[in-house]
This record gives structure tokens, C-alpha cells and sequence, in this order.
């Protein structure tokens, strides 16, 4: 592993870069070059087409199509600015063979330039899909050629590349064949790796995409393009692989506090629990304790379903922070959720002589003051809270490790501030969304990931069910036997993303009519527009079972713990994202009875909702719903949460596991044995782009 790190020295890597930058292009030409992404020679040879236009033939006018593209010769008529109502630029051409064939060509934005072209009597080769329209026959913005006597029809298909206003398809591909030929299209796989992995050769696989071969149709290029279009999202998926695993070492290459213990106060706490831990989290635990005493900072990811009990492995971690003399936070993305952590690690800390300071934004300034001064000064070593952890005037003397729970809620800002609060901390990142199996591979590549795969025992599993609306009197009768029989319930109140407003009026309405319907039982209400304190107060009623029934909008959806609740209600589920709902689900089950989830859905479902719904009853392994998930919406809501600081896929497809496999192997191949081969293959997919790769 250890010439992962070996990285070239910054100055060589921008004289390479800078070597191969586009030559001779003025400054307007480079600035829309750049809005493509193209800033060098390789980004233009890697510049492929979007489809290809059969210019190879001239169709006679008589027998154009209606809607389907082809190339024509004529002879300009007539050429005219109207308004129409707008000003735009109407010729009218015939057909050079057969004059009787006429057609307009029209422009609506054009340049001086095509008027020009345009002029009567000019010979021109137009492109573009006919209409009838309401002036006749017409082609709306055709190609146009100028014809020059000598100059024969293309033998092959016209590329055609995506591009930005103002640069057309001619300019882009003269400086795509430019670029093609001042690069030497070297393999950057090795022979052997080729051979083996049945790939094209790197220049044939570019060749055949920029220059299709002569006498291919339209529906043919197609099927003789796969393989090069196969290479090419190989080799990007191994630069990105190649780019991640470098990022992963280059952060192993820096310093981080030594956090070996002596097991003091972790042992004290484990011997303290009511429970033990299970097998998965005692792995992770050893794993998490592993990296801690390792001299480069953690990057880790703990998975671990709702419910299995991720908390005390990050308690764990804190402890282990504070016998190393060092500091550490969590942090939490509600309120709600901060408290309720706060709460847990007090009641585990403070029999072991550790203290907690609790900061969220609702606090009074005296308190905050206080607690922020005694972080500063390593009197108080551990701190819970909301992004309030993350204002300027929360310091830490020593900061050893930063946690943050449900990571994917928080922007990759907020987790670097966390971060940035010490030099070079540990990180741990807790998760109950998995992460699929291809991002893991691909986006993740540069975490550890440890997983927590089994839940406590003495869970009863959640039995889920499905209600239709009209059904209504029943679910609640079944709440009411429930809270009658000493257990209690979660009532959540439907999503109404276009209005807060609306949804809390629901919520409001909702608590009335359960109170109405569920005489003697005691209702709690808690929503999102609550002061801190209220939610707080709302949420400490409903853990002494004080609150039977608490109506709720989604400000329950993540982390919040009472084991009595063993019923969960949820309103128009159908609105529900999966995860969300899952998450929700993951409320009840904690304790030994039975619980039960009850999706209530209202009117007609829209074939996704019925989709989701089913995939929520038939499933309750969160990594099983989170497969099904991502094949329902594809990758870019789980990337979302990662966004910046990764590369974007260009041509990959993040569906083709087994290719995702194959260049992962291949990267790690190219590291371990061809390391120069590794560089410039990176230079390549992603030469002037080395920021990309700070993680
Ligand atoms: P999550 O992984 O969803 O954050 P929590 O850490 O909130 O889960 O744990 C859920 C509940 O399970 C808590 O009440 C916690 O105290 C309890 N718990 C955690 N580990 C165990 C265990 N090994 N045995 C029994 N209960 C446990
Ligand atoms: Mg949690």
C-alpha cells in the first residue's frame, strides 16, 4: 500500500498540465472550451460525440420526410430579415438537381456571417430535420455548408459533440482533430490487463468514436461503437478509483493524534451497561479502537440499520478520545436528536466522572459562555450538539475525534467545519442509510466503512402494514388497545413539501381530531415550528410515557429512542421517500412487544408510490431497501450528499456493477505494479483537476 502515496511533486504536475493545454486558441475560445470542461489536449480527445449524422448522402428534396434528418443540396433563392413577429433571417432554397423542389430555412438568432453565406445564387449543403410548416416546408436552424467544387461528400458519418452556445460543431471538431493529432494515444493499461479484460486498445476505442468508419448507417455505428464506448467508461471508472484510493493514502501520509488507550473508562462504561454488545458492534468497536491508535487521522463510516445500536460505539470512541487526553463532539442534525444523545452520553458519562457540554442554538448566552469556555480549556473533554458546535466561538484545546450521526443530512461544509475545529482529528461518520453497493465502490472508495449488521436481540420485529384511508376507524381503535394496554404510539402527520404552513395546519387538525377520537388517552403534539425548549419538553413527556399518543411531522424521522412506543401510525405514507419511511419505521420495535407500522394511503397511488409501498412491506433489511431504491431513482440522490470533492462520471453508468468490480481491480493493479502508468492514466481522465482530488 505504500506507493499509493507516492505522489508526484506539485510543481511537475502543473508543468504537465500546463504542457498539454490547448494550443493556440484565443481567450474567448479557451473561456467556452472551458464551460465544456475542456482545458487541455487529453479533455478534447476525451471529448466524444453525442450521436453521429449520416452527411455521407444527399437526399432529393422531393423525397424528404417529415421529422427525419437529412442532408440536401441547394441553390439560394432568396434570402430576407423578417419579422414574424420576431426578427429572423428566412431563406428560400431549391434543390440543385430538381428546381421544382422547393424550401425555407429558418433562423431565429444568427450572425451576420450566414447572412452572408446565404446570398443568392450560393451553393449550400443544408442539414436538418424537415417540416411542413405553416409557410411551406421548412428546416428551423439546418447546418449549413457552403459548397466548394472538388470537395466530395464525407465518406463516413458526421460526429456529432455536445458543445455551448456559441461554439459550433466545425470550430469544436477542427480542435478536436487538432488535439487528436499532438496526442500520443499510449495505452495507460498495461498489455496484459487488456488482453484479459477483453477491452479495445485505448487509441482504436478513440478513433472509432471520433472517426466512424466509412459506410456505416446510423443504427450500425451504434452496435460497432460498444466496445470503444465499454473501454472508455472503464478507463474513466479507473481514474476515478485510482483518484480515490490516492486521496485515502494522501491522508494517510498526515499526522493525527495517537489515540491508544488504556481501556480506564471504556471498561468501566461497558461494565456499566444494562446490556453487552453484540458481536457486529463489538467488531466495529475494534475497529473504530484500531484506527483511533493509529498515527494518521480516521476516515471512517459506521453503517448500521435503525435501531442497531450505532450510540455506544460512539461513546466509546469519546472515551477512548478522553483517556488519551484528547477532546471530541458529536454532532447531531436536530435538535431533537442532539438532546436525546445528550441525555444517553450524560447518563453513561457521568458515573464515570465525566462531564458533557450540551450546545445547540437555542441556548441562553450565559450557559454557552460557560461551556464554551470550559471546552477551551479542556475542563469539560466531550461535546454533544446541533451545528451550533460549529460557530466560531466553539474552540477546543485538544480535539482529537469529530462524529457526526446521520451524516448524509448535513452538507459536506458542515462536516469539514467539524473538522477544521482541531488539526488533523480522527472522523467518524454514522449512517443508518446504506450506502448501495456500487456508490460504495465508486463514491465511498476512499472511507473505511464498518458496519454494524445485526440488531440487539430481544427486538420483536415490526409488522407492517397497509391501510387505506377509509380505514381509518380501525387504526385507531387498534392505537387505542395499544396505549390501554400500558404501551404507546407515534402518529406522524403527512409530508406536505410545498408548504410548512399547510403541513403544520395538518398536524394541528390532526392532534384534534385524535383527541377527539381518543377521549381519556393523553396526546402530545410536536412539530418543527416549536421553540427548542417546547420540543424538548414535548419529547421528555412522551420518554416518562406521560404523552400516550404523540402526533408528530417528520422532525421524528431520525435517531429518537423510546423503546415503549410500539406502535407507529403513518398518515398519506404514499408521499413518503423510502429511507424516510424506513427511518420512521425504525421508531417502534425497540423494546420486547410486538410493534406494529401501519402505512395509511390515501386516493389513487402513482405507479412509484404503489412501487415504494410494496418495497416497504415486503422489506425490513435497510441495505435490501436501499438496493431497491436506487435502482427505482438512480445514483444522484445518494451522490447528492457527497457532491463536492468527487468527480463526476462522465460516461459511466453506475448500474454495471460487475464493470465498477472489474476497474477497481484494475486500479489497484495499476498502483501496486505500474505506477507511472497509474499517473498518467490520472493525467488523463482528470489532468488539470488535481483540486478534485483533496478529499
Ligand atoms: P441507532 O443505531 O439507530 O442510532 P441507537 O444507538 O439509538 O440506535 O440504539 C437503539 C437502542 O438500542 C438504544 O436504546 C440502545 O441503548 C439500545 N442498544 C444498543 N446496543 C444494544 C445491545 N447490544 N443490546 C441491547 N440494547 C442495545
Ligand atoms: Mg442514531
Amino acid at each position: 500500500m505504500a506507493h499509493w502515496s507516492r505522489r508526484m511533486p506539485s510543481s511537475l504536475l502543473t508543468e504537465v498540465s500546463n504542457a498539454r493545454r490547448i494550443a493556440g486558441i484565443g481567450p474567448a475560445l479557451k473561456e467556452k472550451l472551458a464551460r465544456l470542461g475542456l482545458r487541455t489536449d487529453d479533455d478534447l480527445v476525451l471529448h466524444f460525440p453525442l450521436r453521429y449524422e449520416d452527411e455521407t448522402y444527399i437526399t432529393p428534396l422531393a423525397e424528404a420526410q417529415p421529422g427525419v434528418a437529412a442532408q440536401f443540396e441547394v441553390e439560394v433563392i432568396s434570402t430576407e430579415i423578417a419579422f414574424r413577429p420576431r426578427r429572423q433571417l428566412i431563406s428560400r432554397v431549391r434543390d440543385v438537381a430538381e428546381s421544382s423542389s422547393e424550401l425555407m430555412l429558418r433562423f431565429l438568432n444568427f450572425y451576420p456571417s450566414q447572412q452572408k453565406m446565404l446570398a443568392q445564387g450560393a451553393r449550400l449543403r443544408v442539414y436538418g430535420e424537415v417540416r411542413r410548416g405553416f409557410f411551406g416546408d421548412e428546416i428551423v436552424h439546418p447546418r449549413c455548408t457552403p459548397v466548394r467544387d472538388g470537395i466530395p461528400l464525407p465518406a463516413s458519418l458526421t460526429p456529432v459533440y455536445p458543445t455551448t452556445a456559441g461554439l459550433g460543431q466545425g470550430i469544436l471538431r477542427r480542435h478536436i482533430e487538432a488535439a487528436l493529432a499532438r496526442t500520443e494515444l499510449i495505452d495507460t493499461l498495461p498489455r496484459a490487463l487488456v488482453v484479459q479484460q477483453e477491452l479495445l486498445e485505448f487509441s482504436i476505442a478513440v478513433d472509432l468514436l471520433h472517426h466512424p468508419p466509412p459506410a456505416l448507417s446510423v443504427d450500425a455505428i451504434q452496435r460497432v461503437t460498444r466496445l470503444a464506448w465499454q473501454r472508455v467508461r472503464f478507463d474513466e471508472l479507473v481514474a476515478q478509483q485510482i483518484s480515490m484510493r490516492r486521496a485515502y493514502a494522501a491522508r494517510r501520509t498526515c499526522g493525527a493524534p495517537l489515540i491508544s488507550s488504556d481501556g480506564r473508562l471504556t471498561n468501566a462504561l461497558l461494565k456499566q451497561l444494562p446490556f453487552t454488545l453484540t458481536a457486529a458492534q463489538q467488531r466495529v468497536w475494534r475497529e473504530i479502537a484500531a484506527d483511533l491508535a493509529q498515527p494518521h487521522p480516521m476516515q471512517r463510516l459506521l453503517q448500521g440499520d435503525v435501531g442497531s445500536g450505532k450510540t455506544i460505539v460512539a461513546a466509546l470512541a469519546m472515551l477512548q478520545t478522553v483517556e488519551a487526553g484528547y477532546q471530541s463532539a458529536l454532532m447531531a442534525p436536530t435538535e431533537i436528536l442532539a438532546e436525546q444523545h445528550y441525555r444517553k452520553l450524560a447518563a453513561w458519562m457521568e458515573p464515570l466522572g465525566q462531564r458533557i457540554a450540551w450546545l445547540s442554538g437555542s441556548q441562553k448566552k450565559r450557559e454557552r459562555t460557560t461551556l464554551t469556555a470550559a471546552l477551551a480549556n479542556r475542563e469539560i473533554m466531550m461535546a454533544v450538539g446541533t451545528h451550533a458546535l460549529l460557530e466560531d466561538d466553539v474552540s477546543f484545546s485538544r480535539f482529537g475525534l469529530a462524529i457526526v450521526d446521520e451524516q448524509h443530512r448535513f452538507g459536506v461544509h458542515q462536516r469539514l467545519a467539524l473538522k477544521r475545529k482541531g488539526e488533523a482529528p480522527h472522523q467518524l461518520t454514522m449512517s443508518a442509510t446504506p450506502i448501495p453497493r456500487t456508490l460504495a465502490m465508486t463514491f465511498y472508495a476512499d472511507l473505511d466503512v464498518s458496519v454494524i449488521d445485526a440488531l440487539p436481540p430481544g427486538r420483536t420485529p415490526v409488522t407492517t402494514r397497509l391501510a387505506a384511508e377509509t380505514r381509518r376507524a380501525e387504526v385507531i381503535a387498534r392505537v387505542r388497545d395499544n396505549c390501554l394496554a400500558g404501551r404507546q404510539a407515534y402518529w406522524v402527520c403527512p409530508l406536505i413539501e410545498e408548504s410548512e404552513t399547510l403541513q403544520l395546519k395538518t398536524a394541528e387538525e390532526t392532534y384534534a381530531q385524535l383527541l377527539a377520537d381518543l377521549p381519556g388517552l393523553r396526546i402530545g403534539l410536536v412539530h418543527g415550528r416549536l421553540k427548542p425548549a417546547e420540543k424538548a419538553a414535548v419529547m421528555a413527556s412522551f420518554v416518562r410515557n406521560e404523552v400516550q399518543v404523540l402526533v408528530a411531522t417528520t422532525v421524528i424521522e431520525v435517531g429518537v429512542d423510546v423503546p415503549n412506543a410500539s406502535v407507529m401510525v403513518i398518515e398519506n405514507a404514499e408521499r413518503f421517500g423510502l429511507a424516510q419511511l424506513h427511518q420512521l419505521r425504525g421508531r417502534v420495535g425497540r423494546g420486547a412487544a410486538e410493534s406494529a407500522c401501519v402505512l395509511l394511503y390515501g386516493g389513487a397511488l402513482s405507479e412509484t408510490a404503489r412501487q415504494r409501498l410494496k418495497i416497504i412491506y415486503e422489506n425490513s433489511d435497510g441495505f435490501e431497501i436501499a438496493r431497491q431504491d436506487l435502482a427505482l431513482r438512480g445514483p444522484g440522490e445518494f451522490i447528492g450528499a457527497r457532491q463536492s470533492g468527487v468527480p463526476l462520471l462522465r460516461y459511466a453508468n453506475l448500474d454495471d456493477t460487475e464493470l465498477v468490480e472489474r476497474a477497481r481491480d484494475a486500479a489497484e493493479l495499476l498502483l501496486r505494479d505500474h505506477p507511472e502508468l497509474a499517473e498518467r492514466h490520472l493525467q488523463r481522465w482528470l489532468g488539470g483537476r488535481e483540486d478534485l482530488l483533496k478529499a
